[in-house]
């Protein structure tokens, strides 16, 4: 039988990429997502992940159909972007809301699958902005540092059930979500980045598709950073 993948927000961007990743590796994948066209071969319910009745009963209904939850890739995320002291309750809120108890909602439920079999693989999407800072992402990066915490006490509640959960922590990487900066900001940002360039989104899924995977079974509570160099050492 194979395994039942979930990854959240597999519509566009680095989940899309990551969804058709685990189609090539033969899983059955299918997404938790808020509309708009998936790639073939992937399963899709629709939730918001800031719903947890949506989000447990999109479980229910993905898991009907194709089985218990073996893997889930957390990646649904957003930016709301500003300086500090400009920054309102509900650029920060809304941020965590989905980057954060976003990912907590979906874990929890596929948790509860992942003891029934005693096999689970958890990758949360976090960033380098997670671990290193950045102006104007007060939010953004506070939700990703925290999903850090999240992997390891996973890992230490349930790492003994033959679950690992793991944080992939991309740097920049072309998607819609970069397309919004301008020219000379992603200039500036290539320059810093030792590889000189933004990722792809494949690259990325490569590392989900190992954290994911049979062979991966000893790694958990670690930080993958996807970056061209760009967070070392953090
Ligand atoms: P995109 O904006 O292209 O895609 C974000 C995905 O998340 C979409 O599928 C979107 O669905 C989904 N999503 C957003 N909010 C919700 C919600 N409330 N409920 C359900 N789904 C939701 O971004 P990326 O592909 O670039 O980002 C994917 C992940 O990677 C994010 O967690 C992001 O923080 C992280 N990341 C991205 C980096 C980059 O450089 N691009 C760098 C580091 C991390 P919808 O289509 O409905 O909006």
């Amino acid at each position: 039988m194979t395994r039942h993948v979930v990854v959240t927000g597999a519509s566009r961007g680095i989940g899309r990429a990551i969804a058709e990743a685990f189609v090539a590796a033969g899983d059955t994948v299918s997404t938790i997502y808020r509309g708009g066209d998936l790639p073939d071969g992937v399963t899709g319910a629709i939730a918001d992940v800031t719903d947890s009745d949506a989000v447990n009963a999109a479980f229910d209904e993905l898991e009907a159909q194709h089985g218990r939850v073996r893997v889930l890739v957390a990646n649904a995320g957003v930016t709301r972007d500003g300086l500090l002291m400009r920054m309102s309750d509900d650029d920060f809120t809304s941020v965590i809301d989905v980057n954060l108890t976003g990912t907590f909602r979906c874990v929890r439920r596929a948790v509860q699958s992942m003891m029934r079999e005693k096999y689970g693989r958890i990758v949360l999407i976090g960033s380098v902005v997670g671990l290193m800072g950045n102006p104007g992402q007060v939010n953004y990066s506070s939700s990703k540092s925290a999903l850090v915490g999240m992997a390891r006490s996973i890992t230490r509640e349930v790492g003994s059930r033959g679950i690992t959960a793991n944080v992939i922590a991309p740097g920049f990487i072309t998607t819609a979500m970069t397309d919004a900066l301008a020219d000379d900001v992603i200039k500036r940002y290539e320059d810093s980045i030792p590889a000189k360039r933004f990722g792809g989104t494949d690259e990325v899924a490569a590392a989900a598709v190992y954290l994911g995977s049979d062979a991966a079974g000893y790694v958990s509570g670690a930080v993958l950073p996807v970056d061209g160099g760009l967070g070392m050492g953090h």
